[in-house]
């Protein structure tokens, strides 16, 4: 590989990224890496301000359960978080259903679904509700809960794909959720400092735009956003960590077929998030809701919210994904802001005016109109159950494909399957070449 200006080319800073690109230099790799936007984290984004008492994410926000991914930087670096185990408040047509906790409701479903995943041929969340015999209520609250976590249409999203990632989840706590007090930018400063002299080996602004490629040798071309020039770098051989809706935007010659088969496979689902912090927390005011830590309701943008607590602050997160989210994609962010705002107003029982009043500040990113994103993350719709090992196959030894959507082992989707990920992408070159 030494003829080579580097040995790899790693596209994209995000944690798969970041991840393979230490695993590699660690190894004694010349490797770069070449990031679209000017900053790194990729869908993890967090914004501090010095007027918010909470860290303000506008992409991934919890630990899922305790995978060695993350926990082995929070132990080694001492990192904070905060245990979340909070009740959720169930609100329908603007009323607080009392003495109900959402969450055990959700599970028994869930657990349901994983005894019939195991049965008969694979099939969508919503024809495995048709099938089974759980109240209307429950079935409603199962599938807002599945869709809003997976940012997925209960149509389309496998039966079979969510019981692997059931298992997979048992397997690491994955019940038990986390944040980082300091914010998930805390996970990916610390995975990049890990990384001896960063400066050279990674390039911001860089946007790839084609990758020519043979075995053993690749052409990457990219674009500087800061001068509008390009370059090109040649490598041994090229990790493409883009996130699926990303993907189509660099030409490959010739076309890896068999990559964009299996991307094709996969859903990319997407997911619109508010952030608002007010001068008080309204919302305490009223008795059910002082204590609630998630409040689930059947509003039709933004049916999900959530406090920081335990820590106190007044900090709102509104969550809208899958068909709640589709009405909204191409708004301007203003609108979408509105709309939340109607939304919570109902969910709280308090005027739309007042909540104006109160409101300080709202933070927005929309990763649908982010032409490095294009979407929120990856799920598995009926008859793309081979896909993500088909997206995680080398290409003649030279192209190798990472990022949440590529992770095997249930965990995609997340921070952690994405770390996974890079891992895994690295240790291919590593055992391809030792
Ligand atoms: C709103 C939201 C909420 C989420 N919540 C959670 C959560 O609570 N917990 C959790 O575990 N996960 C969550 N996730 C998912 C999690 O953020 C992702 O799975 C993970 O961060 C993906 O990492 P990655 O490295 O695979 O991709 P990315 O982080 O997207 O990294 C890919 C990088 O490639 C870059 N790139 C794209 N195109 C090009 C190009 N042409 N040239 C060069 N660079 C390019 C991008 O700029 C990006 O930096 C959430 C995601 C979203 C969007």
């Amino acid at each position: 590989m030494s003829a080579h200006a580097v040995d790899v080319v790693v596209v994209g800073a995000g944690a798969a990224g970041l991840s393979a690109l230490k695993q590699l230099d660690r190894a004694g790799y010349k490797a770069l890496c070449l990031e679209a936007r000017g900053r790194i984290g990729g869908r993890v984004h967090t914004r501090i301000d010095p007027l918010s008492p909470a860290p303000i994410e506008l992409g991934a926000e919890f630990i899922h359960g305790r995978s060695p991914e993350i926990w082995d930087v929070v132990r080694s670096h001492e990192l904070r978080v905060h245990d979340i185990a909070e009740s959720a408040v169930r609100i329908e047509k603007g009323k607080i259903r009392q003495s109900e906790d959402g969450w055990e409701l959700i599970d028994e479903v869930i657990e349901d679904m994983r005894r019939a995943a195991k049965k008969g041929p694979d099939k969508s969340f919503s024809a495995f509700l048709e099938l089974s015999s759980h109240s209307e209520d429950a079935k409603r609250l199962a599938m807002s809960y599945v869709e809003g976590f997976n940012a997925a249409h209960g149509e389309l999203i496998s039966v079979r794909s969510l019981a692997q990632d059931a298992e997979a989840a048992d397997e690491i706590d994955g019940d038990r959720s986390f944040r980082f007090a300091d914010g998930y930018r805390r996970l990916i400063g610390e995975i990049a400092a890990g990384i001896d002299g960063l400066r050279e080996k990674l390039r911001v602004n860089s946007i790839v735009e084609r990758i020519d490629w043979s075995e053993g040798s690749a052409r990457v071309r990219f674009r500087s956003r800061v001068t509008n020039g390009t370059d090109t770098l040649q490598a041994g051989c090229v990790i493409v960590t883009v996130p699926l809706g990303a993907l189509g935007a660099i030409t490959f010659e010739p076309a890896p077929g068999e990559i964009l088969e299996a991307a094709r496979k996969l859903e990319f689902g997407q997911v619109m998030r508010a952030v608002f912090r007010f001068r008080e927390g309204f919302w305490e005011g009223r008795e059910e809701l002082a204590q609630a830590g998630f409040l689930l309701s059947d509003e039709e943008f933004f049916p999900t919210w959530w406090t920081t607590r335990p820590l106190h602050a007044p900090v709102l997160v509104g969550w809208s994904a899958g068909p709640h989210a589709d009405g909204m994609l191409d708004l301007p962010r203003a609108e979408i802001l509105s709309m939340a705002v109607a939304d919570l107003a109902r969910i709280s029982g308090t005027r739309k005016g007042r909540i104006n009043e109160l409101l300080e500040a709202a933070y927005f990113h929309n990763w649908h109109a982010d032409p490095f994103a294009r979407g929120a993350y990856s799920y598995v719709p009926v008859g793309g159950l081979s896909a993500r090992e088909q997206l995680a196959r080398p290409m003649k030894g030279t192209l190798y494909f990472a990022g949440e959507a590529t992770e095997l082992n249930g965990h995609s989707a997340t921070v952690h399957g994405a770390i996974a990920s890079g891992k895994r992408a690295a240790k291919q070159i590593l055992e391809r070449c030792r």
